[in-house]
């Protein structure tokens, strides 16, 4: 197992334990974390902190070039919003622990020149499957539905 995609996974276990949406992220820059974050909508009634979102946040500001340079790990595919983040940061490549239970904007991500590597992984799609077969409206509203 990709230690990063631990990390990521790490992440989505604690905001599940939170009573949050499962999701977690990791953001690598020279084969070291610079941020990790999961989502935090429930826990801090937030309307933009997806996993994602919530790593570049903890990630704090960078310069431009180490966004070029890094790495962006998530247990599920990016949706729109936090597909523009890594878009306008100039994130290169991200890799997306599943894709089975939500399809995120990786068409949009791939034709902007992002390496998006899918890796179908059993535990990211079990967490997402059981999150929402547990809590359906939590998830519809997460995803704007
Ligand atoms: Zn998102």
């Amino acid at each position: 197992m990709d230690p990063f995609m631990q990390a990521a996974i790490d992440e989505a276990q604690k905001g599940l334990a939170e009573g949050g949406i499962p999701i977690g992220s990791v953001i690598v820059h020279d084969g070291k974390i610079i941020g990790r974050g999961h989502n935090r909508r429930v826990q801090e009634g937030s309307a933009i902190k997806h996993g994602e979102m919530d790593a570049f946040e903890n990630a704090g500001r960078q310069p431009a070039r180490v966004y070029r340079e890094a790495t962006l790990y998530t247990t599920l595919s990016p949706c729109a919003m936090c597909s523009g983040a890594i878009l306008l940061y100039g994130i290169r490549k991200i890799i997306v622990g599943e894709h089975e239970t939500f399809m995120g904007e990786e068409a949009l991500l791939r034709s902007r020149g992002v390496q998006v590597d899918v890796v179908h992984n059993p535990t990211c799609i079990a967490l997402m499957k059981q999150f929402i077969a547990d809590k359906p409206e939590l998830w519809n509203e997460d995803i704007g539905e």
